[in-house]
């Protein structure tokens, strides 16, 4: 169980987040929508540490890994608790994001090797498999530049899961891709969310986040208006921000 308690993030004047939390039980898949500028990148980017938030935790089956506290208790997180929350939730971006200089092989064993200083034998066997998982063994020795969008995607994903991690966060997965090639990376994270893979997923398909999400959360300025499951929310949306939202986003 993943959980992210009274997460607050502001840039200056600007309160970003104000008081998130979310529960990601194991095998768990939870979707997050909002409008733009809601701050669901910008949630995600919190939780890997990958920005600083002011106040808020995130306990990995209930015990705090990053305590982060507020007023003059809160002290940063150390480079270890940095180690373990990025090992432990791996983010896949809306924009790919190789390495240039590497091949699709050395990309997905990068972090497994040089951060969690796992055995290379051990890594580079499980980094082929998880290539030819998400459909692309035959391009392991290619280099990024040589691969389409949504080749690339699933390159990052199998980068995510080499890593093994107790979760993975996506963020706008496919909406940097051609719909044809949104569609390859969407049948790869529809295969994890049927395996049981614990993830939370930013995202504006609508489709995808009924089809494979056991929670949806609605965040709007900050703050979750609306959360429940995929049949209440799409169905029966009580919020009327969230039934403007949703009429928009057909
Ligand atoms: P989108 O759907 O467009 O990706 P989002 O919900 O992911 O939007 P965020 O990227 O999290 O939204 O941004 C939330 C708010 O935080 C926005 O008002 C944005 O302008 C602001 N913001 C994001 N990053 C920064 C930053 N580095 N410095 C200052 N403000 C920022
Ligand atoms: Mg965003």
């Amino acid at each position: 169980v993943i959980a992210i308690h009274n997460l607050h993030k502001s840039y200056g004047e600007l309160e970003v987040l104000r008081g998130v939390d979310i529960t990601a039980p194991k095998g768990h898949v939870v979707s997050l929508i909002g409008s733009s500028g809601s701050g669901k990148s910008t949630l995600l980017r919190c939780c890997n540490l990958l920005e600083d938030s002011q106040e808020g935790e995130i306990l990995f089956d209930g015990n705090p890994v990053l305590w982060a506290g507020s007023g003059p208790d809160r002290r940063p997180a150390s480079a270890t608790q940095v180690r373990q929350i990025r090992t432990n939730l791996s983010m896949v971006f809306q924009q790919f994001n190789l390495w240039a200089h590497l091949t699709v092989l050395q990309n997905v064993m990068e972090a497994p090797l040089v951060v969690q200083k796992r055995d290379r034998a051990e890594v580079e066997a499980k980094a082929r498999a998880y290539l030819a998982k998400v459909g692309i063994g035959d391009k392991a020795d290619a280099w990024p530049s040589q691969l389409s969008g949504g080749q690339q995607q699933r390159a990052a994903i199998a980068r995510a899961l080499c890593m093994e991690p107790q979760a993975l966060l996506f963020d706008e997965p496919t909406s940097a891709l051609d719909p044809e090639l949104e569609q390859e990376v969407i049948k790869v994270i529809k295969d994890l969310a049927a395996e049981g893979r614990t993830m939370i997923i930013v995202t504006h398909d609508m489709r995808m986040a009924a089809d494979i999400s056991d929670h949806v959360i609605f965040l709007h300025q900050g703050v979750i208006e609306e959360e429940g499951t995929p049949q209440a929310l799409f169905g029966a949306p009580k919020s009327q921000r969230l039934q403007q939202f949703l009429s928009a986003s057909q």
